[in-house]
């Protein structure tokens, strides 16, 4: 047997630490999982009254259009229905944006450090990856507008980038879409955009006829607390769509999937609400930080990426005695950093009493 030799020097993504697991090896009852930027307050109880009524007819395969759910969302988002494209999660969009534009040849540039499906799938493909070091926590966009040539397929862009949680403004993703040559996809991953609210945020949507070379990308996952479910979607001119569209697996999201995401979208009061408490304990946990001295990227996520005076993997082992699960920075190549998804008030008072302690008890 012969795999493709790129995949010899790749792993499997190493998913956080699971909740049943850190119960089991440390003895506790109560663990807070605040490592994959879920919803703290899980998803909208419209859904949940309704998922049993959703199990009918599960031996029919899906709707492979997902016809009702693209109604809903082209109405919700005021775009057209061929402009939609639906994900087993926006993970999924990835692959299929990787499979339909990278090959040996091509090449494709991104930040580093970023969501990292980006560059694995490139690599599957056997594209060219050009990584591009982030500038205190920003897109370094003319760094990355000069490594593209005409091999270039596809330039990512996350924003807020995922782990650092720093949005691009509308002037800086403006000068990229007007800088990138035509030959160039464009990809805007906002898995975090309903959290996003500062002023000079780019409203990708409202502008996405202007460019024809643009998609963007977003998720029931985060905000909307449905990442068990796995639906994304991505955004962009039918003719990118059409060009998609082949490389799309033909029953990729699931019946339960779409009719959950037709419910979730009419309770915009869960999303406000999830978002009220995300800006107040965010902001809490950016003044606990100042008032003890430790650096943070100012997140417009419900993530934030702290910069410790001690090592990554030892504060993750100290707050996982505790019961909370978070992400070490280590794996990011961020060895002194945490990134720590915003949970619920009550949660977020002990974890910084606990940051606070270990670092003093090394410390002093
Ligand atoms: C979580 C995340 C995704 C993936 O979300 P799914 O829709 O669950 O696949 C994509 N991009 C970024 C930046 C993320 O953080």
């Amino acid at each position: 047997m012969q795999a493709k030799e790129i995949l010899k020097n790749m792993k499997p993504y190493k998913p956080g630490k699971q909740i049943e697991e850190v119960k089991e090896e440390y003895g506790l009852d109560r663990i807070v999982k605040l490592a994959s930027n879920e919803n703290p307050f899980g998803f909208s109880s419209q859904v949940k009254e309704q998922l049993p009524a959703l199990i009918n007819q599960l031996e029919k395969y899906p709707d492979g259009y997902s016809a009702a759910l693209r109604k809903k969302m082209a109405s919700f988002l005021n775009v057209k229905g061929e402009q939609l494209i639906f994900g087993n999660g926006s993970d999924e969009i990835v692959q299929i944006i990787c499979r339909t534009f990278l090959e040996a040849g091509a090449n494709t540039v991104m930040a580093t450090p970023t969501f990292p499906q980006y560059r694995h799938n490139a690599l599957i493909e056997g594209a060219e990856v050009r990584e591009v070091p982030l500038q205190n926590g920003h897109h370094d966009i003319e760094a990355m507008l000069d490594q593209i040539d005409e091999r270039t397929r596809v330039l990512w862009l996350c924003t807020p980038n995922n782990p650092t949680g720093v949005h691009m403004t509308e002037s800086e993703v403006k000068l990229v879409l007007s800088s990138v040559p035509s030959h160039v996809l464009v990809v805007i991953d906002e898995a975090y955009y309903e959290y996003m609210d500062a002023d000079n945020r780019f409203e990708s949507l409202a502008d996405l006829n202007n460019y024809e070379n643009l998609i963007v990308l977003r998720t029931f996952s985060k905000a909307y607390g449905l990442a068990g479910l796995r639906i994304g979607y991505g955004v962009a001119s039918p003719s990118i769509i059409q060009t998609l569209e082949p490389a799309r697996e033909p029953f990729n999201t699931s019946t339960i999937a779409q009719a959950a995401a037709i419910l979730a979208l009419d309770d915009q009061s869960f999303i406000n609400e999830s978002i009220a408490s995300n800006k107040k304990s965010k902001e809490e946990l950016f003044k606990f930080l100042e008032e003890n001295d430790i650096e943070y990227y100012p997140s417009q996520a419900n993530f934030v990426l702290i910069h410790l005076p001690i090592s990554g993997d030892e504060m993750f082992e100290h707050l996982l005695s505790k019961g909370f699960i978070v992400r070490s920075g280590e794996a990011l190549g961020l060895p002194q950093s945490i990134r720590l998804t915003i949970g619920k008030e009550e949660d977020m008072y002990v974890i910084q009493k606990e940051i606070k302690e270990k670092i003093q008890s090394v410390t002093t």
